[in-house]
């Protein structure tokens, strides 16, 4: 069996990554989301071990010391600390599965540099509606939004390192372009078992 794709997604808070992978992932079978470690604390409605592993810093500190089993890649993300846990991407892609990293672009280098990940960047039409969404999903304070809007500068620098780029203008748009994307990439020559590379005749 091909082991999964490890599917990097990437975008500026804000953006509608989660609303985009939500649909994504309901309509495509064979997609796992690989829950983070964070040092944030929950938003409401947000449940541990579903939206992320909430933990306390000591926590987080003991899982990256434990190198080279503990983090695939970890960092530090609009003043919380935020990994991706080894065990968590093995056991989906062992599985069959293909994975999907919702990191940033600091925890999308660290991936680039130990495997052969798919790199999507999610990029909001603009600075200002990207404010504008930011401002209507009312999860965040005046200082978050000020702090995840400059970042969101340095993040979009960073959108040329990526394999895509989908520009989240019209929702259903952004949809269907992510998930041809993951059908595309699930067809790749050197992905397929061998058995499926060559078309039998007779
Ligand atoms: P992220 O996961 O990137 O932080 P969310 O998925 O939480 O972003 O989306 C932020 C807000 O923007 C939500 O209120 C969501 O409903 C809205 N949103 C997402 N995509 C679009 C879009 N294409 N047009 C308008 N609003 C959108
Ligand atoms: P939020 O706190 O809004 O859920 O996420 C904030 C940012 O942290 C997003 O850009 C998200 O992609 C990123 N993030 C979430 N989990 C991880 C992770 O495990 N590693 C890294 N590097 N970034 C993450």
């Amino acid at each position: 069996m091909a082991a999964g794709l490890l599917l990097v997604v990437s975008a500026p808070s804000g953006c509608g990554k989660t609303t985009i992978l939500k649909q994504v992932m309901r309509d495509l079978p064979g997609l796992v989301f690989s829950v983070s470690h964070t040092t944030r604390k929950p938003r409401p409605g947000e449940i541990d071990r579903v939206h992320y592993h909430f933990v306390e810093t000591e926590v987080f500190s003991a899982i990256r010391n434990r190198q080279p089993t503990g983090f695939l890649e970890w960092a530090e993300v609009h003043g919380n600390m935020y990994g991706t846990s080894v065990e968590e991407v093995e056991r989906h892609q062992g599985a069959g599965h293909d994975v999907v990293l919702d990191i940033d672009v600091q925890g999308a280098a660290q991936v680039r540099q130990q495997a052969e990940p798919v790199t999507i960047f999610i990029a909001p039409p603009s600075l200002a509606e990207l404010e504008r969404r930011l401002r209507g999903r009312g999860t965040e304070s005046e200082a978050s939004i000020a702090l995840r809007l400059n970042n969101a500068r340095k993040e979009l620098a960073c959108s040329g390192t990526y394999d895509y780029l989908i520009v989240n203008d019209q929702l259903d748009q952004a949809v269907e372009n992510l998930r041809s994307i993951i059908v595309a990439e699930r067809c790749r020559q050197r992905r397929l078992p061998d058995g499926q590379r060559v078309i039998r005749s007779g």
